[in-house]
């Protein structure tokens, strides 16, 4: 039995996660961990059975022990049970379905206790990169990516060297408002933007997409795990999302992965790699497919993949800021109290602010995210 523990298991990836391994009937789940749905956790304790359980915060915490008084599962909460969960001592991989920077101290408690890492949990590479894979390399930990591009990308480098690789293509769906200019999207309202035309995801991720904020996190998140210029990274949009990534290798040959869009996929290859198992669903129709399209993304109407490359070609704790800046304004934005277009404008400026920290140390990273969420507060 292959043992695990999932941060945020109650979320989109959490869920799924959980389906593969009720699917194939030979992982143990150790830990679970979540933000506030206990009532659904309740349901994955009854069936999964982990040793542990943490919820965000206290009080809940303690409402789910009342709940669960009957098991055996030990509740805990707050950074100091995510962290707990994260390291359990027999826990071979943890998956880590978490949304936003939250992750990064369980990412990297974790990699010091030596457990593989399946990432999902893109926010956390994204602005601690620097820290967590060489932290990975000392440790003999793999990283192993669940991001559907990231993976495509990792089973397209299968076989081939490394040092080959001449740039990587990401591929993109365009999201919901592919086409449209600045002044189609004034009057955009949540709603608009959580209609993905492809992926079924969270509320962040899903409105990240709709922005291409997603597309520029993805950029970053692939300098990390694949050590590659974000130069080299040349986002292609593929509007039906067949074609998940693909590797141009230095002798012009192009490797890819393809399939019908399903996070199932990437998930079980995370828990598995390198084995593949068989997973039940649609498969590509090639004969009824008809056509691929291809694109050049319109980075002027969706300057948040832009303003992504030049955080990430800076580097430092400039990332962090677009992170940071990203995710209260889409906060902020699900709660109706920016419009749309200020979440580009909120990065925008937060960035502009900045004065870039080298090489930022943990500390540095979280008072980055501190002072970017005070400067944009003050803004209302
Ligand atoms: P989601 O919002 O559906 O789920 C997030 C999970 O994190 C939930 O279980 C929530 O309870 C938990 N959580 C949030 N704050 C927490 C806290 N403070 N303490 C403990 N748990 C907390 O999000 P998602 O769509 O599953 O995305 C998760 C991550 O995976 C994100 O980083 C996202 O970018 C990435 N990702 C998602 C998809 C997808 O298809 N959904 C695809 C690629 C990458
Ligand atoms: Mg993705």
């Amino acid at each position: 039995m292959k043992k695990i523990a999932i941060l945020g298991s109650t979320g989109s990836i959490g869920t799924q996660t959980l389906e593969v391994v009720r699917e194939n009937g030979d992982i143990e789940v150790l830990g679970l961990a979540a933000g506030s749905n206990i009532a659904l956790l309740e349901e994955q304790i009854r069936e999964f059975h982990p040793r542990l359980a943490a919820v965000w915060s206290e009080e809940k915490a303690k409402e789910l022990k009342g709940r669960i008084a009957d098991t055996d599962t030990k509740v805990v909460s707050g950074m100091d049970g995510l962290i707990e969960v994260s390291v359990m001592e027999e826990t071979e991989i943890l998956v880590t379905a978490i949304v936003g920077m939250i992750g990064i101290r369980p990412t990297i408690e974790a990699i010091k206790a030596e457990k593989d890492i399946a990432l999902a949990n893109k926010e956390t590479l994204v602005t601690a990169g620097h820290i967590i894979m060489p932290l990975a390399a000392e440790n003999g930990v793999s990283i192993l990516p669940v991001d559907s591009e990231h993976s495509a990308i990792f089973q397209s480098l299968q076989g081939n060297e490394h040092k080959a690789i001449h740039k990587i293509l990401l591929t993109a769906s365009g999201g919901p408002f592919r086409g449209k200019r600045q002044e189609d999207l004034l009057e955009i309202g949540p709603k608009d933007a959580l209609k993905h035309p492809n992926w079924s995801m969270g509320q962040k991720i899903t409105i990240d997409s709709s922005t291409m904020v997603n597309k520029g996190l993805e950029v970053i998140e692939a300098k990390w795990l694949f050590g590659v210029d974000v130069d080299q990274v040349q986002v292609v949009v593929q509007p039906q999302s067949i074609i998940h990534s693909m590797v141009e290798y230095v002798d012009g040959a192009i490797m890819a992965e393809l399939g019908t869009p399903d996070m199932k996929l990437p998930i079980q290859y995370a828990l598995y790699y390198p084995e593949r198992r068989y997973l039940p669903g649609d498969r590509v129709d090639f004969w009824n497919l008809g056509k691929l399209e291809f694109e050049k993304p319109d980075m002027d109407t969706f300057y948040g993949l832009q303003m992504a490359y030049e955080a990430g070609r800076r580097g430092g704790s400039l990332p962090t800021v677009f992170n940071a800046a990203n995710e209260l304004a889409v906060s902020q934005f699900l709660k109706r109290q920016i419009k749309y277009l200020e979440i580009m404008e909120i990065i925008d400026d937060c960035m502009r602010a900045h004065k870039n920290i080298e090489n930022p140390t943990l500390e540095q990273i979280l008072e980055t995210e501190a002072a970017t969420y005070d400067r944009i507060n003050s803004r209302r």
